[in-house]
């Protein structure tokens, strides 16, 4: 072959190889790993978006009243990779409330404020097998809240945050939700309003958990302060972002800024996985090994660790209070983009 001929071959190379890393889904490095390309991720998120855009299955949440008004049209998924990749389809500007989501942040300032084995020791990190409003499951547990996603636990977790009152706590709670996201997150006070009026079974909860002497301030305090974290607006951009930051070991990848202690996040992450999906963690976690938390708004964020997070915003739910169109939009993208964190 003479030098025109060798360049002509080796152009030819260079395209077909270029050619191939844009279509592939993964590209293969030579640990054999695979590594996600960002086209195949559009591609697949687009996917997941159409195919689940027109299932109008599941029902809003209505305990709460205000929630039973929201637009169940709403569909967003946004992925952000650890790297701060944005990739995104259908509607990722509308927002809902957060709901038992913030749960997982406030877990987390707990942790930073006080360690993991607080956490650990004072709140649990067990899965209770009972709903996540029980009063049952504290007294079955010698007054534990047995983790910090359910209400008890949550409440329990808001009430620990180091603060002289309850306007300070509720300030850094939302201060670190807004950290996580890399945004002022907007207050729904119509949500708020509709639930404090309507959390008797909370307030009933702290209090059990005060005879217990579990509590770190005033329990009526802290339901009120616990209310409020859940009534902070999120859209699956914000929820993208706040997985992402757990993906990414703990700093947002878009701010650049730490949030949580790396060392933390495997831990948090271990407490998503167990009870992240109300009654239907197992399942969840069988069908996706991934570490996840849905709210009743009908957010779920769900992160692949080391890699990237999905978030997703689709207000009607299922049986149990997990939307359902989050789940197979989030179950597809897991499938199709290799991402079950167990089969790495
Ligand atoms: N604020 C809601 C409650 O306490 C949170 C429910 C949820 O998303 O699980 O009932």
């Amino acid at each position: 072959m003479g030098a025109s001929g060798r360049r002509g071959f080796l152009a030819f190379f260079a395209m077909v190889l270029v050619l191939f890393s844009g279509s592939a889904l993964f590209a293969r490095d030579v640990s054999g790993l695979h590594t996600l390309s960002e086209t195949g991720i559009k591609q697949v998120v687009k996917e997941a978006y159409e195919k689940f855009k027109n299932d109008n299955s599941g029902k809003n949440a209505d305990y709460i009243k205000a929630l039973a008004k929201v637009d169940p049209k709403i569909f967003g998924i946004t992925v952000v990779t650890r790297d701060g990749k944005v990739i995104e389809a259908g509607d990722t500007k509308s927002a809902v409330s957060i709901q038992s989501i913030s749960k997982v942040f406030t877990a987390s300032l707990v942790m930073q404020e006080h360690g993991a084995k607080f956490l650990q020791e004072k709140i649990g990190a067990n899965a209770t097998g009972l709903p996540f409003n029980s009063i049952i499951a504290i007294e079955l547990h010698d007054g534990s809240a047995s983790n910090p996603f359910v209400n008890a636990g949550a409440i329990q977790a808001t009430s620990w945050v180091r603060a002289k009152d309850s306007k300070e706590r509720w300030a850094k709670i939302k201060k670190n939700m807004d950290d996580y996201a890399g945004n002022e997150l907007a207050f729904n006070e119509e949500v708020y309003i509709s639930e404090v009026n309507d959390n008797k079974r909370n307030q009933a909860i702290s209090k059990i958990l005060d005879a217990y002497g579990r509590m770190g301030s005033d329990p009526l305090e802290a339901t009120t302060v616990y209310t409020k974290q859940c009534s902070v607006n999120v859209n699956a951009h914000d929820l993208g972002v706040m997985g992402a930051t757990l993906a990414n070991h703990g700093v947002n990848p878009i701010t650049g800024k730490r949030v949580l202690k790396a060392a933390y996040v495997p831990k948090l992450l271990a407490v998503m996985a167990t009870a992240g999906l109300y009654d239907n963690a197992g399942d969840w976690l069988y069908e996706t090994g991934a570490p996840a938390k849905s709210g009743v708004g009908g957010g779920l964020l769900t992160v692949i660790p080391g890699k990237l997070a999905i978030g997703v915003v689709s207000p009607p739910l299922d049986k149990y209070g997990n939307s359902v169109r989050a789940q197979k939009a989030t179950i597809y993208i897991i499938e199709k983009l290799g991402l079950n964190p167990y089969a790495q």
